[in-house]
């Protein structure tokens, strides 16, 4: 028997209108002989509702009852989906995480999984059941509490059962057609990805592109779970996961790829990125130790640190400047850690950007082509947009450029690769992003 996992995120089953839809999918899986285990986020903007819910409460709830009441939204879905599966006279039966098996550490809203054992879902497999599990959550080892794993997490949850369960394929469901060349809301040419290997997926996941988690493309490519993006809006329920043709088929090897048929893709798609903040340590004496003693500040801090960018020292002065990329969200705590250290190593000062968005053409064939900087720099330099700073993968370039560049950028490299579609191909059916 072959195994199928299918993820739905939020926008796949917003109301009950959506739930049905997403039934008539897993049983048609069902009938076409698979056997179906089921992911799903929490219905809508749920989680979100829930969080805000919480803030007028306190503004700083305890992890372990934050957590609770988050995975509340993942339970309500399962629970209606399995009677939406049931009407359409199949088996159906939920589970929450703990009881699906996912063991996690116990670090509140960012837990970790340490271990799958997910004996209830054999069990109910074996037993002619579609099971139905409820995404980013699970079961602390030592405390036993309820656990989420983070923002954006049931993709990760899919993905571990999947890993655990041997499955065949793991399907993920969302409100656009599969991957693009670009994101659709800002390229409207953009192309839709047939196949994409595991490690572009990830570049791409990391460096901006919303539509897979980072953490669940990383996990994938650990445990060799082939993967599918489509939407769930789309006219294609009788489109086999594991033969048909529709949405992006994401797999360790680029094997299958029909759009180039020898060789990798030079590009194969471009993200962006504008949650990051750039942050210059001015003046800094250029002599061993400094770096050292800035980014130890930043590792004290929980800073997590993107592009570095150190000048070649200024002969005057024997000084230099480090610039760094990191999240937005992290700025605040950077500065403080860095000021605690302003006097010990001896810069001069601080600069603060948060107008920066980041640029990143990813292709695996890169590695045999020269060249492919010299294109993305003239095109940017084409269209007038100022590279701030380069950083660079074996399969991957990243530009950092003023966020009101950034799209115009976009655009540009998409055009200079060769990447735009004859027609409109992205159609987006949700407004999420997830
Ligand atoms: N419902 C959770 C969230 O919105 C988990 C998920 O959607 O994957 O972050
Ligand atoms: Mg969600």
């Amino acid at each position: 028997m072959t195994l199928v996992v299918q993820k739905y995120g939020g926008s796949s089953v917003a109301d009950a209108e959506c739930v049905q839809r997403v039934a008539r999918r897993v049983a048609a899986a069902r009938e076409a002989g698979h056997d179906v285990v089921v992911v799903v986020s929490a219905m809508g903007d749920t989680t979100d509702e829930l969080i805000d819910l919480a803030g007028r409460i306190t503004s700083g709830p305890a992890g372990r009852e934050l957590d609770m009441l988050l995975t509340a939204g993942e339970r309500i879905s399962m629970a209606l989906l399995a009677m939406a599966v049931t009407e359409l006279g199949h088996h159906a039966t939920s589970f929450t995480g703990s009881q699906a098996g996912l063991v996690t550490d116990a670090a509140h809203g960012r837990a970790r999984i340490v271990e799958v054992a997910p004996a209830r879902i054999r069990t109910a497999l074996a037993a002619g059941s579609v099971v139905i599990v409820a995404g980013f959550q699970g079961m602390a080892q030592d405390t036993q509490d309820v656990t989420t794993l983070g923002r954006g997490g049931s993709d990760t949850t899919a993905v571990a059962l999947a890993a655990a369960l041997g499955a065949d394929l793991c399907e993920i469901y969302t409100d656009v057609d599969g991957v693009f060349t670009a994101d659709p809301r800002i390229v409207p040419t953009a192309r839709l990805m047939p196949a994409v290997s595991h490690e572009e997926m990830l570049e791409l996941a990391a460096h901006g592109a919303k539509v897979l988690h980072s953490r669940c493309v990383e996990f994938a490519r650990r445990y060799g779970v082939p993967l599918r993006v489509r939407s769930s809006f789309a006219d294609d329920v009788g489109d086999d996961p594991l033969t048909g043709r529709g949405g992006t088929r994401i797999t360790s090897t680029t094997e299958g790829r029909t759009d180039h048929a020898m060789e990798d893709p030079l590009i194969s798609g471009i993200a962006h990125d504008r949650s990051q903040a750039k942050i210059t340590v001015v003046g800094i004496p250029d002599k061993p130790g400094a770096a050292a003693a800035v980014f130890t500040a930043l590792a004290g801090a929980g800073c997590d640190v993107d592009m570095i960018v150190q000048n070649v020292s200024a002969e005057a002065t024997g000084c230099t400047d480090i610039s760094f990329t990191l999240p937005a969200s992290a700025a605040k705590s950077a500065l403080d850690a860095l000021k605690g250290v302003e006097e010990s190593s001896g810069f001069l000062g601080l600069r603060h950007d948060d107008r920066v968005g980041k640029l990143s053409v990813v292709g695996a064939g890169m590695r045999a082509h020269p060249g492919v900087s010299a294109t993305l720099f003239s095109a940017l330099a084409e269209t007038g947009v100022n590279i701030q700073m380069i950083s660079t993968s074996e399969i991957r370039i990243s530009v950092v450029v003023h966020v009101d560049d950034l799209e115009a950028a976009v655009g540009a490299a998409h055009t200079a690769f060769g990447l735009d579609s004859e027609q409109i191909e992205a159609v987006v059916y949700g407004g999420t992003g997830r």
